[in-house]
């Protein structure tokens, strides 16, 4: 389905970075967005085995409690030879204290003692689009590379500065933020998500 402009939707995360960055794409369309802060929505367990199922979690709980069309994400790295860990988990790894550096050097860690020198790895971004009464649909995005140590630059977040994406020699962390949001997985998802349902 198509959105039409001054549609009321929700926005199903309670990060203000990724509500703002949602808001952005959304803004050729003209809708009314709302975050899950604003309107007091719980925020639901993610127990899906998947990026979409998590994302279908998160979109339909806030569509449930509001009575609105809701849109949510849930993204992470996957790594090949760690069974694409972290996966659903990279927040978590980081703990409570979002301790990137410690979550890198583990996957460090975990390669090590693997004795592997496969460090290929790939950030995935699911959308999850639920309308009130119909099938919530999902968009995903991928983006390949490899992983390199020590983590490099200073740019983007989490596991950033340890990615290098296929066809190019700097990291995430090393590259401008133009040139990441080009080629990322949320930005591919995105892609998928306007060409469905943006106007
Ligand atoms: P979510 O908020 O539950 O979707 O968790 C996403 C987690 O995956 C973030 O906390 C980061 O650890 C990781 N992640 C997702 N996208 C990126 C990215 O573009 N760069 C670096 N880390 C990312």
């Amino acid at each position: 389905m198509k959105l039409a402009a001054g549609t009321r939707l929700v926005i199903a995360t309670h990060n203000r970075g990724k509500l703002r960055e949602i808001a952005e794409l959304l803004a050729p369309a003209r809708t009314r967005v709302h975050g899950a802060d604003e309107l007091g929505l719980p925020e639901p367990a993610e127990t899906g085995a998947t990026f979409a199922e998590n994302a279908v979690i998160k979109a339909e709980s806030a569509a449930k409690a509001s009575g609105l069309i809701a849109l949510a994400d849930d993204s992470g790295l996957a790594v090949a030879a760690l069974g694409g860990a972290p996966g659903i988990y990279s927040a978590r790894w980081a703990g409570p204290k979002k301790d990137f550096p410690a979550a890198m050097a583990r996957i460090e860690r975990e390669l090590k003692a693997k004795g592997t020198t496969d460090f290929s790895a790939k950030f995935v971004c699911a959308l999850a689009f639920a309308v009130p009464g119909k099938k919530t649909e999902t968009f995903v995005g991928e983006v390949h590379g490899r992983l390199v140590f020590p983590p490099r630059g200073k740019n983007g977040f989490g596991y950033d500065p340890i990615f290098v994406a296929e066809g190019m020699d700097r990291t995430f962390g090393e590259i401008a933020p133009a040139e990441k949001e080009a080629i990322s997985h949320r930005a591919r998802a995105f892609a998928a998500f306007a060409a469905a349902v943006l106007p």
